[in-house]
């Protein structure tokens, strides 16, 4: 289905703007396109919870009525023409791993931990219980790259163009997270299961409700399953279990030398 949006909230044009941005590697990113509201969950409100939740709960509210009234088929179009391209960046997986560091997901709730110690907790507790299932591992490395996009050197796209739930627009599944489609550009050698995962960890509707089967192949019901178990670490992971980052860092190492080349274009 397609949103009409008569106003088209304020972030339209302001990413227009943001567009004509150019990509230096070694700018100093300091904060993404998203308007934010006067105040956050960080700051005064620091030692009063009951109001620091309040305020957490409009932003995410904020960032959801937003996408929801955005994120169109058309929007979705542009932005998958605009980021096919791959012209953004040339750099290691790795990199980007430590890059998402500086992006803060305004949808997640575990704000005060880096985004990189969430990727190998997630990581390090599916390849416990599935040791022999590596490219598992590395999916749950790589599943929340596409969070980049907030940095200004990827264009600085707005929250809600970027983060949170995703669902589908038109008649096709929605793009919102577009990182897939670089893993796949790029020739990587994850299997399908892999990128489906990666593609559709955000789409609560469907592997928690159950909703949109009928747009579903069956590779895609296959793939469904993998995607299941791997909801469940994205999850479960968030009990903060610390990570030795210098310690794990050569095995993902390996991975990433296994299933992608050394410069991935973004
Ligand atoms: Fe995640």
């Amino acid at each position: 289905m397609t949103v009409i949006v008569e106003n088209p909230v304020e972030d339209i044009e302001l990413f227009e703007q943001k567009k004509e941005i150019h990509f230096d590697p070694d700018e100093v990113v300091s904060d993404g396109g998203f308007t934010m509201p006067d105040s956050n969950a960080f700051g005064q409100s620091f030692r009063d919870y009951e109001n620091a939740e309040n305020e957490r709960h409009q932003i995410v509210e904020q960032t959801y009525r937003l996408q929801h009234s955005n994120q169109t088929y058309d929007y979705v179009k542009k932005m998958r023409e605009e980021y096919s391209r791959l012209d953004k960046a040339e750099m290691s997986i790795w990199e980007c791993c430590e890059l998402l560091n500086d992006v803060v997901d305004e949808s997640d709730p575990d704000l005060d931990e880096p985004q990189i110690m969430h990727l190998l907790q997630s990581a390090e507790a599916i390849r416990k219980d599935y040791p022999d299932e590596d490219w598992l591992h590395l999916t749950a490395l790589i599943h929340d790259l596409g969070k980049i996009l907030l940095l200004p050197q990827f264009g600085g796209l707005p929250q809600w163009s970027a983060v949170g739930d995703i669902f589908p627009v038109g008649c096709a599944f929605d793009e919102s997270n577009v990182h897939y489609q670089v893993a796949k550009e790029n020739g990587t050698t994850l299997p399908s299961a892999a990128l489906f995962v990666i593609r559709y960890h955000s789409f609560y509707p469907l592997h928690s409700c159950g909703a949109y089967k009928h747009l579903m192949n069956e590779e895609d019901v296959e793939n469904l399953e993998w995607l299941q178990i791997f909801n469940k670490y994205d999850l479960y992971s968030k009990s903060k279990v610390p990570v030795d980052v210098e310690k794990v860092k050569p095995y993902y190492l390996s991975l990433i030398d296994k299933y992608f080349p050394a410069k991935v274009k973004w």
